[in-house]
């Protein structure tokens, strides 16, 4: 059975072999639609920063400055034949063959400068991301729900029972959302038993908007969908495959409706093209002529953590 599977972090870790001792090297893989079920999705250019940046690996063992950069990375030597580099959370680690000089490691590593800079930027701001986005279970703890912060409450007398919960607008003033989440908890509750009440609302919330816009943009799309699976992929989006089965990231439903559309009808299109050709992004174009901002939109997400 075919499966497109549309993936989170399009850059994560992705390594990039030079050939050692031959002039040729491969570029670097950018985000190529043609690049079939496992295409990578790249995040955009860093914003410029003032400070020269730093980077240390935790096992850093050699330092080069790079565009601007100080660079401490993890040398790793070993049996192979081409210089290496792979990016990320971490750092940079350069694989490279036993015997390989210094200097020819320097070149190799100036050689690709621009991509490794870019690379680690792009790895540090996801890591600030999450963690500003790393969330204190407690009442008044806020959660985003479809692109809105939704302020969680401890309420044991709420009436949808243990675990239960029911969404409020606390301040229906216009134009300034204050929604409140009334989780039937008492306020002894631990952090783990708001934690999972949160996120079953969350998955349930996911299950309805997801099959509504599912059911919204077939027909336009002309296609049909079987299932909906909700999954849970650090990694992915989404994916789709050709008996109309379709899995969607429940944790998409903290982002704007928008985006989600975006996904939800990326995948649809899928049930026509199982690629990324040009004919497969001209469905997509049709249904949602505005779907490269959506996509930029949500390249800058990360999937929050918890
Ligand atoms: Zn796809």
């Amino acid at each position: 059975m075919r499966q497109l599977l549309l993936d989170l972090f399009g850059d994560t870790a992705q390594p990039l072999d030079t050939p050692a001792n031959q002039g040729e090297q491969r570029a670097p893989q950018h985000s190529n639609p043609k690049h079939g079920a496992h295409d990578r999705w790249d995040s955009p250019p860093p914003a410029p920063t003032h400070a020269p940046p730093r980077f240390t690996h935790p096992r850093a063992n050699r330092a080069i400055v790079l565009d601007g950069a100080h660079i401490a990375y993890h040398l790793r030597r070993g049996q192979r034949r081409t210089i290496g580099f792979t990016v990320d959370t971490g750092g940079l680690t350069v694989s490279a063959p036993r015997w390989s000089a210094p200097a020819e490691i320097d070149a190799a590593l100036r050689e690709k400068q621009r991509w490794i800079v870019t690379k680690l930027n792009q790895a540090r701001q996801r890591h600030e991301r999450l963690q500003a986005m790393r969330i204190v279970w407690q009442e008044g703890a806020s959660v985003p729900f479809l692109g809105q912060p939704v302020i969680l409450h401890l309420d044991a007398r709420q009436r949808h029972g243990p675990g239960g919960a029911v969404l409020t607008s606390a301040n229906p003033s216009p134009g300034v959302p204050c929604l409140t989440l009334r989780l039937g908890l008492p306020h002894s509750a631990s952090p783990e038993q708001l934690r999972e009440a949160t996120q079953a609302w969350l998955m349930r919330q996911a299950r309805r908007v997801f099959t509504a816009r599912l059911d919204h943009f077939a027909p336009q799309l002309g296609v049909r969908w079987q299932r909906l699976g909700l999954s849970s992929a650090g990694t992915r989006w989404g994916s789709a495959s050709a008996d109309g089965a379709i899995r969607l990231n429940w944790r998409l439903i903290h982002l704007r409706e928008p985006v989600i559309d975006y996904v939800v009808v990326h995948e649809l299109a899928h049930l026509h093209e199982m690629n990324h050709g040009p004919r497969f992004w001209q469905h997509v174009q049709a249904v949602l002529p505005d779907y490269a901002d959506r996509r930029n939109e949500l390249r800058n997400q990360s999937a929050s953590n918890w």
